[in-house]
């Protein structure tokens, strides 16, 4: 085995980020060789399709209260600071990190060369130092991994250190526990301590480029999954977590550009990511085969379980957590955009999974709809599945993604609102979430009818059929759609109760509407003549 070359002192990261005094550096290891490692040290096992399996330990969730951002000069008068962005002082940052790297001394390291940004205009060099194999090589199937070539010369702009074993103390660290995620916008570096989830660091850099790329580029940054169609026309599909971004991205009769995380410049729709990163919760190859089948070596499993006695992974199995996940390079899926690049969209589709059964399954948005529903960013979740919680609690994330936004939202607002001005690209309302009624009476949309209103909406086979108006929200629905029962169109047609549904549309909408009231000075009278209208 040939691990020379990648292992040894290498002076860049001393030079870089002071990082001295490390034991072995594993340089760009492969996936075989992570693989290896992690088996090695008793963190993973090989499930039989060969992917690994991992748990991320205390943490498998991110942790957005230990989320903070250095603030000084660069961000003081940019960043949005409040409860996503937490400001964080560059002394307690310089502090923090000099007892990290105390605990990092004669420590074995694995160092990940990696990029974001599929556009070469906007192209993010990232150096990831990793405390485990196995999160060094989810940097590798999650960010784009440069040829032999480009290694050679790589010239880190960012670097991320990830410690999980490193547990800060609030007392002397100023942290809120013993976990953390700091972003430092001056010395361009990410460090993580106190925690394994592997989506501190994915959502580490994607917080990044949120700011760096509106701030500084005027390319607008989205929460979103993207595909292309036969005729190169570009979907965009932004929804807040578990909404459907990843599942309904991923479609045999489109090219898939990315899962997750976008950027639209100019005239193009590229991928920050090279990986996905998909749920796996209940997974099966009848509903989702193309991520089903990407299951296999070089996949990583995050904290699932198996069938008793085997090494056959029961996808049913949450007594971890309900987040399992697993990632893999994003050439697993086998019909994809190369390089992960297209044209600016024809449609957009929010998705959100509204667990009230309150929204239609597709609705057609006006312009002034699509920015009021951008910037309310709602989705309901259901409570977990914590005994006797039933009813579920309602969320407005801004741009559907507030947690990753280091900007004030309105800025990513005006960035969208001067894509669609003069367009016609067309903007859709997706419900994931619940028909019938609410969570606990009714039952989720069908993902097959999910898919087939947007397959509608794609091929233009919604342009022609007729409209009704939903009350409240003011929502157009079709009253038909092919492979969709008309029945389930109408979301207070499927109500048993219509008075129930009238009652929790109305309480729904004053939520809206409520939530928008800190945006209502700075928006224009149009947008806000879009907000749904409560009965009395
Ligand atoms: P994240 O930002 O956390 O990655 P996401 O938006 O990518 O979230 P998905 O991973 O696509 O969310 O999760 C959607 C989940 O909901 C999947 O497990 C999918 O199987 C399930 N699901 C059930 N019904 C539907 C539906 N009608 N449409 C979409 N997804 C559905
Ligand atoms: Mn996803």
């Amino acid at each position: 085995m040939d691990l020379f070359g990648k292992l040894g002192q290498n002076t860049d990261l001393q030079g870089a980020i002071g990082l001295d005094n490390l034991g072995n550096q594993f340089w760009n290891l492969t996936p075989a060789e992570l693989v290896e490692d992690a088996i090695l040290m008793g963190q993973g096992m090989l499930t039989d399709t060969g992917a690994l399996a991992i748990e991320t330990g205390e943490f498998t969730g991110r942790s957005p209260k230990d989320r903070f951002v250095v603030c000084d000069e660069k961000t003081e008068n940019s960043v949005w600071w409040g409860d996503v962005n937490i400001k964080f002082s560059p002394e307690k940052f310089d502090a923090l990190y000099n007892r990290m790297k105390a605990y990092l001394t004669g420590k074995d390291m694995y160092v990940r060369d990696a990029y974001a940004c599929a556009d070469d205009n906007h192209r993010l060099n990232i150096r990831v130092v990793t405390e485990t194999a196995w999160s060094n090589m989810f940097a590798s199937n999650m960010f784009l991994r440069p040829t032999d070539d480009e290694l050679e010369n790589f010239n880190p702009e960012w670097h991320i250190v990830c410690a999980p074993g490193f547990k800060a103390d609030p007392a002397i660290d100023g942290t809120r526990q013993a976990n953390f995620a700091i972003l430092n916008f001056t010395k361009k570096m990410i460090i993580i301590g106190g925690t394994g989830y592997t989506g501190e660091i994915k959502k580490g850099i994607f917080s990044v480029l949120n700011y760096i790329l509106p701030h500084e580029k005027n390319v607008l940054s989205m929460h979103c999954s993207a595909n292309i169609g036969h005729d190169g026309d570009t979907a965009v599909f932004f929804g807040l977590s578990g909404t459907g971004k990843t599942t309904l991205s991923s479609d045999p009769d489109r090219r898939l550009i990315g899962d997750d995380e976008h950027g639209w410049a100019d005239n193009t729709v590229f991928n920050f990511e090279g990986g996905c990163y998909a749920k796996t919760i209940d997974l099966s190859r009848e509903k989702e085969p193309q991520i089903f089948d990407a299951i296999k070596f070089g996949a990583i499993l995050e904290n699932i379980g198996f069938k008793e006695g085997s090494s056959e992974v029961d996808y049913s199995d949450n007594s971890i957590t309900e987040n399992t996940r697993v990632s893999y390079p994003i050439d697993y899926i086998d019909n994809i955009a190369v390089p992960s690049i297209g044209s600016s969209p024809k449609n957009i589709f929010f998705l959100t999974c509204d667990a009230f059964g309150v929204i239609p399954p597709i609705s057609r948005l006006t312009k002034e709809q699509a920015m009021y529903h951008f910037m309310s960013g709602y989705t309901a979740k259901v409570a977990g599945t914590e005994m006797g919680i039933t009813e579920p609690t309602t969320t407005f994330s801004a741009c559907f993604g507030a947690a990753f936004l280091p900007l004030h939202p309105a800025k990513y607002a005006e960035l969208l609102g001067n894509k669609l001005e003069g367009t016609d690209i067309k903007v859709w309302l997706i419900n994931t979430g619940w028909t019938g009624g609410s969570y606990g009476v009714g039952s989720r949309m069908k993902l097959s009818y999910t898919r087939s209103m947007i397959t509608a909406a794609l091929t233009g086979k919604l342009d022609n059929v007729s409209y009704e108006k939903l009350p409240v929200f003011d929502l157009e629905f079709p009253t038909s759609c092919e492979n969709v029962p008309s029945e389930i169109l109408n979301p207070r047609g499927t109500w048993a109760d219509k008075s129930a549904y009238d009652e929790k549309a109305n309480n729904l909408a004053s939520q809206f509407v409520k939530n928008f009231e800190k945006y209502a000075a700075e928006t224009s009278e149009a947008i806000l003549s879009a907000a749904p209208k409560v009965m009395v």
